[in-house]
Order: structure tokens, then C-alpha cells, then sequence
């Protein structure tokens, strides 16, 4: 690993400062960032600990609730309000990864974590979404990435990314007041290969869910019941006659679903192809789920 300096500053405004400067990493928890680092397939000057910068807690907002960006996942699994009024938000905050990561894993770093396609973690790899200009899952072994061609064919991997687009949930950053969750995110390009859309020196400090549905329900599958990543996880929400439906696992950003027709533009690819019947196996228990 690099040697890189840390800062933990106290306010937003020092952070935003920190983080406008070349090499500067955000971090939250640091169970996603620090092993980047350390296997050095990121660089980091400084790494800029957010959590006592940014908020983290559960509040009331109208309706609905904001949460901190530096909220644990485990606090948003075992609050209970949210397991009576936002299921599937604690429902997929109580399926991350284990009981220890949801303790030391934020709200914002879990939306924010990288892919974990194998490739993309190998340190010896530079694969197309690290800079380079193969995509080694395209010509070698992608059981478990996508069901969506593209440059780049991994999945979204945060459960609480699936929950928070099908609550309809708004960012809130040092910059901007309110968007909604799906710009949080960017397909990658040629020029820029993050899937992340924040500026420099900008950073995550609130997600809040306006409202609460009628009904909601997260379904996912994992190779195991615990410490193991969706294979695909599909989030529903009903608010009255509508009902959202969005997946993880499946595409290469957290993905809002037709209700009539999940499968449309995921036709799967050519060792993915059974992911297709598991999606529609798990947006047919969620759909159940909500009514
Ligand atoms: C073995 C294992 C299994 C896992 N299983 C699952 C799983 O099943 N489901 C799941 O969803 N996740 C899973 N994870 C991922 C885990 O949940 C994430 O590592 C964790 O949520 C990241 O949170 P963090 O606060 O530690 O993020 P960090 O590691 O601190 O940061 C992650 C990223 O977010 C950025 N970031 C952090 N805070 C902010 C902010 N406020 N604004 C802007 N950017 C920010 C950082 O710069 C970094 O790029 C697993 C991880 C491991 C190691
Ligand atoms: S799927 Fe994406 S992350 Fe994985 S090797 Fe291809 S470009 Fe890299």
C-alpha cells in the first residue's frame, strides 16, 4: 500500500476543501475504500474521514425520513420506525453483507462502494473500468456479472442503492439540495470511467425518502444467507396504485424495472443468461410481497 495522510475534519465545509485537492479519497467507513488501498488498485494522497463531518442519524422529514450519510447500515436494519414504515429499506440494510460491516459501513459509502467484478479487484489488472482498454469479463469468466451489454458488464452491488430508488429517495450533497438517487449514478464513458456523478470536493450528506409507501418488500439471492453480495436483489415499493420496482445484480447501475415487463433491455449474456430467470423469480415474490 501507498503511504497516504489522514484527516478526520469536523464540518462539510472543511471536508469539501480536503476533498477538492488531487488524490483525495472520501471515506465512511473505509470496508470498501481501505482494501482498495491496500491491495493498490486505488491510490489515495489523503484519505478525508467524513464521519464526523457529515451527519449520521435517522430523522423524521414531513412524511417521510432523512438519514445522515454517515449513518451505520445496521442502524438503518434495527431502527423501528423503518422496519414498520420503510420495510424494504430495513430489509436490505439488514441483508448487507455481515453483522460487523453493517457496524462500521455508512449509508453514503455503500451507495458510493466500487464493483466488485474479480477483474476489477485484481491487482494486477487494469482492466477498462480502472482506465485500461479490456474488459477481462467480457473475454473471460462473467458468471456473475450482467444481464445488460456494454463497456463495461458489472453490476451494481449496494442492496441499499435497489431499496432507495424503488422509495423514490433524494440525494442531498454539499452542493446540491435534492436529486434523485438515479443521478447519483453514471454509466462510465471513454473520458470518465466513474460510475459515481459527484464533482470533486463534492460529497454525499443526506438521503431522504419523502414519503413513506403502502406496502414494500426487498427479495434478494446470495450464494449464501450472510457475508455474501446479491446475485440479484429486487427492492418493491407500493405507493397507492404504482408500484416501483428496482434491482441490483443485474446491471451495471442500480436499475428501476417495468412492473408489466422486468426483462426489458436485459437480455443476458452468454454466461449470465440464468440470472434472467432469477430476476423474475424475485420480482415476482416482490410484486407478491406489496399486493
Ligand atoms: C465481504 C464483504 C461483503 C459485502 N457484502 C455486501 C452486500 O451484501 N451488500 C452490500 O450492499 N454491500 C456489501 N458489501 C459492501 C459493504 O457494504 C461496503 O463496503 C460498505 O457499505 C461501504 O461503506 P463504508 O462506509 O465502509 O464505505 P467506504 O469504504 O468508506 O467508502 C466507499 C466509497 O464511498 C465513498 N464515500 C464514502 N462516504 C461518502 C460520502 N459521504 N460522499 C461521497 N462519497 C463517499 C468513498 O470515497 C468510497 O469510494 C460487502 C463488503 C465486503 C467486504
Ligand atoms: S466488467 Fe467492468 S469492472 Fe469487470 S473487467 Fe469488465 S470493465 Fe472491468
Amino acid at each position: 500500500m501507498k503511504p497516504f495522510t489522514y484527516s478526520a475534519p469536523a464540518s462539510v465545509a472543511e471536508a469539501a476543501e480536503r476533498l477538492a485537492a488531487p488524490g483525495a479519497r472520501a471515506m465512511g467507513g473505509g470496508t470498501d475504500l481501505l482494501p482498495q488501498l491496500q491491495r493498490g488498485i486505488r491510490r489515495a494522497g489523503e484519505v478525508v474521514d467524513l464521519r464526523g463531518a457529515v451527519p449520521a442519524g435517522i430523522l423524521a422529514a414531513g412524511q417521510g425520513v432523512r438519514i445522515g450519510a454517515a449513518t451505520r447500515v445496521a442502524d438503518v436494519a434495527r431502527d423501528p420506525d423503518m422496519a414498520a414504515r420503510f420495510a424494504v429499506l430495513a430489509q436490505a440494510a439488514g441483508a448487507v453483507a455481515s453483522p460487523q460491516l453493517r457496524e462500521m459501513g455508512t449509508v453514503a459509502g455503500n451507495l458510493c462502494q466500487a464493483v466488485r467484478c474479480w477483474y476489477y479487484r485484481h491487482p494486477d489488472l487494469t482492466c477498462w473500468l480502472r482506465g485500461g482498454d479490456t474488459c477481462y469479463a467480457q473475454v473471460g469468466d462473467h458468471r456473475k456479472h450482467g444481464l445488460e451489454p456494454g463497456d463495461c458488464i458489472s453490476v451494481a452491488p449496494s442492496d441499499l442503492a435497489a431499496a432507495l430508488l424503488a422509495l423514490r429517495a433524494v440525494v442531498t450533497t454539499n452542493r446540491r439540495e435534492s436529486f434523485p438517487l438515479a443521478d447519483l449514478y453514471r454509466k462510465a464513458t471513454a473520458g470518465d470511467r466513474s460510475t459515481i456523478a459527484l464533482d470533486d470536493g463534492e460529497l454525499v450528506t443526506a438521503v431522504t425518502v419523502p414519503e413513506p409507501p403502502d406496502a414494500s418488500a426487498y427479495m434478494r439471492a446470495g450464494e449464501r444467507a450472510a457475508w455474501s453480495f446479491a446475485l440479484c436483489g429486487v427492492a418493491a415499493a407500493r405507493f397507492g396504485g404504482e408500484v416501483r420496482l428496482a434491482a441490483i445484480g443485474v446491471s451495471n447501475l442500480p436499475r428501476l424495472l417495468d412492473p408489466a415487463d422486468p426483462l426489458a433491455g436485459l437480455p443476458g449474456l452468454e454466461m449470465t443468461g440464468w440470472k434472467r430467470r432469477l430476476l423474475e423469480t424475485l420480482t415476482q415474490d416482490a410484486l407478491a410481497a406489496v399486493g
